[in-house]
């Protein structure tokens, strides 16, 4: 790859809660597609920089009304759910589960049938300026290992698990790892296989070790899941304390709340991303801010799925690293700008309350309000540290995954007016109603991979 330099407005999220502009920034990526300087027009070097692109041929300069954002991290996608994104969300979590989401998970024996959904998801992901995404796949391994060849061959950063699931009273008999040994050794192939793709030479690929959640694996199977994120230091994703059903059944069956369950199977690193975690207490914030692991906050999800809000206000003054995730299809849309969107309402609903027959001052979680702000930090940076990756930001050292979003696409939403709207004004509404065709450039690793321009 020959090096470039990239001239335009840029923005993004360094602080949580705070946005930086640089209006004619330049942003030097180098031949590996890292970035190799930011430069404000007030540096001192800035106008080498820019002659020595321009003499060079490899400045590349943003046209008006673009603007320079970092890639979106997606922290949680179901990848085989996709064919089911926008059904089913009117059932309620039991019923979804086993009419729908079990079966459509079981045809991924049939690797047709994979690659035709995978190809799709990706592509549609990446088209919304999603430049990094944690998926789950299904028990099946070479599905599994085909999601990864496809998130290695369209360009996308993606971390990818085998889901293991081996408990047979929480598990259908169709769908299910057949023994703990079974799950465990398909766990160590695919990660062992994703390490060693050819042309997966700088990890852009990861291997995630996955338990589905605490319900649906045995104790030894959370035990052998355990040694192998020690011995491989390899990623870890699950789903915890979601909904009152699951939290309640770890208490049961374990006598704690799952953040404590699984720091004890050794599943809490600095590279666990955990799902939904609505219901998880002060003293798991706790252990989750010790351990350095990281939450994927999915609030569209949690609206059908959790029946509660979780409290991304508190978990981020604690200074936890928080996400965001789409969760298709618990979550209907794959774009992450929407749900940018939708963790500022829900904090809205959890901080205002939603009982008008209650009198004002005892119907919400006064103090639970989060902004625009703190939702593009959790979208990009606080992804970025939640995955314990260097994403996420235009900082020396840090990945080239970026988006150009274009504010004069003709038919689209979102409408800016000069003489009104200043930078971070404009970001606001990016966020709330930018859309794919917005998106005309995504870029990974320093490679263009797709948008409207692509
Ligand atoms: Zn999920």
């Amino acid at each position: 790859m020959n090096p470039f330099t990239l001239c335009g407005t840029l923005i993004h999220a360094p602080v949580c809660g705070e946005i930086e502009v640089i209006e004619n920034a330049l942003v030097v990526v180098d031949a590996a597609g890292n970035i190799a300087g930011v430069y404000a027009p007030e540096a001192e070097k800035y106008a080498i920089v820019k002659e020595t692109a321009v003499a060079a041929n490899s400045l590349i300069t943003l046209a008006k009304g673009q603007y320079l954002l970092p890639g979106l991290i997606d922290l949680h996608v179901h990848a085989p759910q996709w064919p089911q994104a926008g059904n089913a969300l009117h059932l309620p979590l039991y019923t979804w589960l086993q009419e729908y989401t079990f079966p459509l998970e079981a045809k991924y024996a049939d690797l047709e049938f994979a690659e035709k959904v995978y190809t799709s998801l990706v592509d549609t992901l990446i088209a919304n300026g999603t430049t990094t995404t944690l998926y789950f796949a299904t028990v099946h391994l070479e599905a599994t290992k085909l999601l990864a060849e496809i998130c290695l061959a369209k360009g996308q950063r993606a971390l990818v698990g085998k889901v293991a699931m081996d408990n047979p009273a929480e598990c259908p008999d169709y769908y299910r790892d057949e023994s703990v040994q079974q799950g465990l050794a398909d766990t160590r192939a695919l990660i062992e296989y994703v390490r060693a793709m050819p042309g997966n030479e700088n990890e852009r690929v990861l291997p995630v070790i996955t338990p589905r959640f605490i319900p649906s694996c045995t104790d030894e199977m959370l035990t052998g899941l355990g040694e192998l994120a020690e011995e491989y230091d390899c990623h870890v994703q699950t789903h915890c304390s979601e909904s009152d059903w699951a939290h309640n059944y770890v208490l049961n069956r374990h006598g704690k709340h799952d953040t404590q369950s699984l720091h004890d199977f050794k599943l809490l690193t600095n590279k666990t991303v955990l799902a939904h975690s609505c219901f998880i207490s002060d003293e798991d914030m706790a252990t989750i801010k010790q351990q350095r692991s990281g939450i994927a906050h999915c609030p569209l999800s949690n609206a059908y799925f959790a029946d509660a809000v979780f409290p991304a206000r508190k978990a981020l003054d604690l200074g936890l690293d928080v996400g965001l995730g789409t969760d298709v299809s618990g979550g209907a849309t794959p774009s992450l700008l929407e749900n940018c969107h939708t963790a500022v309402t829900a904090s809205r609903y959890l901080d205002g309350g939603v009982d008008a027959e209650l009198p004002q001052p005892e119907r919400g979680i006064q103090g639970s309000r989060i902004d625009f702000k703190e939702a593009f930090w959790m979208a990009t940076a606080g992804g970025g540290k939640a995955l314990d990756l260097n994403i996420g930001l235009f900082k020396e050292g840090y990945a080239f995954d970026a988006i150009i979003v274009d504010t004069k696409v003709a038919g689209s939403n979102l409408v800016v007016w000069a003489e009104l709207d200043k930078a971070e004004d404009i970001l606001q509404k990016i966020i709330y109603n930018a859309n794919r065709q917005n998106i005309r450039q995504v870029w990974v690793q320093g490679k263009l991979v797709g948008g409207t321009d692509h």
